[in-house]
């Protein structure tokens, strides 16, 4: 069951924060930030895989932030910047606005972290200004997944399919404009497993240009034999993780599947026996999720606990219980959810 490996894997990480693992030269993560979903990125920094990274957080939980991150300045040299601003996040499509910090709503701010401190602010300043709804916001996209060491096609890849933020009409016309996992997925001829980004605590840090790009592998790889030098009891359950299919919409709303592809048919399909559903925006963005998706995400729940396979078309996807058709949800873009 999906859920019993995720219990398994919350629980075996916490070996991170052993602060004896110091002595044995092993990683150690302070308690705060290990049940966060930057926890692998932030390994890849302390073992030199990635330069530096950037990660959110509460406003609530800055003082556990501040505390965190000095201890491991102090163990590792690690520099860190933390904004001055946050944002208010208003719906599971990605709008938000940026604020003070002194400003009395709850929000998100974002910290820098890396050995270099001259990275860490940059990559702090880089990240409000990418954020920031100005025109010329596509620049500093770019100098800041350069500076994150990300590949190059990658980075390229994420520039020419990212929009002018100032353009809301353009917008509005193609929501996919700023779901660049999406285009990910869609120009993609083979999915390499090792590349899955639509599963939790993916290998990679950034959106490969496809499912299958060679310097994302080598990242995915490197982090791999981290984790299984750094602790090998955790390589069974990264890879359980990475092999599960997903019916996805968005990071924040997604059915997690353990199943196999069905090649028998035309279309994208996978036969499963577990699902597990993850929705937050409830918990996690301010504003209200939009009704009509909420309730089609309900739907698909009802038809995929009583169903055993699902078949994904243009308009819509079906989901079937021993090839007898269940139901079928409708799509409002041909891929406005994508089955992984
Ligand atoms: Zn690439």
């Amino acid at each position: 069951m999906i859920d019993d490996h995720l219990y398994k894997y919350k629980k075996l990480i916490n070996v991170f924060s052993d602060k004896t693992r110091v002595r044995e030269g092993k990683t150690y993560i302070p308690p705060f930030l290990i049940n966060n979903d930057i926890f692998e990125e932030l390994i890849g920094v302390i073992k030199g895989v990635k330069p530096v990274m950037e990660m959110n957080f509460y406003d609530q939980n800055i003082e556990k932030i501040e505390e965190s991150f000095m201890e491991l300045e102090e163990i590792y040299g690690l520099k860190y910047k933390i904004s001055d601003y946050k944002f208010l996040i208003n719906s599971f499509k990605d709008e938000s606005s940026v604020v003070e910090r002194s400003d009395p709503r709850r929000g998100l701010m974002s910290v820098s972290v890396s050995p270099d401190k001259k990275k860490a602010e940059r990559s702090e300043y880089l990240f409000l200004k990418k954020s920031e709804l100005k025109s010329d916001s596509k620049k500093y996209s770019h100098e800041f997944a350069t500076l994150m060491g990300y590949p190059e096609c990658c980075v390229n890849f994420a520039k020419k399919i990212s929009g002018d933020k100032n353009n809301e009409k353009a917008k509005r016309e193609n929501l996919l404009w700023s779901k660049i996992e999406i285009r990910s997925f869609m120009e993609s001829d083979e999915h390499s497993k090792l590349l899955n980004i639509f599963t939790i605590n993916p290998l990679i840090p950034h959106i490969p240009c496809n499912l299958n790009c060679e310097p994302s592998k080598e990242y995915a790889t490197k982090m791999k034999k981290v984790f299984k030098d750094e602790f090998p009891a955790i390589e069974e359950l990264i890879n359980y993780f990475l092999d599960l299919h997903a019916l996805f919409w968005h990071y924040s709303e997604k059915f997690l599947i353990h199943g196999k592809n069905d090649n028998s048919i035309k279309e994208r399909a996978v036969k499963y026996d577990d699902i597990q559903e993850f929705s937050y925006s409830e918990d996690r963005f301010y504003g209200e999720t939009e009704k009509e998706f909420k309730e089609k995400f309900e739907k698909t729940k009802e038809l995929l606990l009583q169903g055993n396979k699902i078949v994904m078309k243009k308009d819509s996807f079906n989901i079937l219980k021993d090839d007898v058709l269940l139901g079928s949800v409708e799509k409002d873009y041909e891929y406005s959810c994508v089955l992984f």
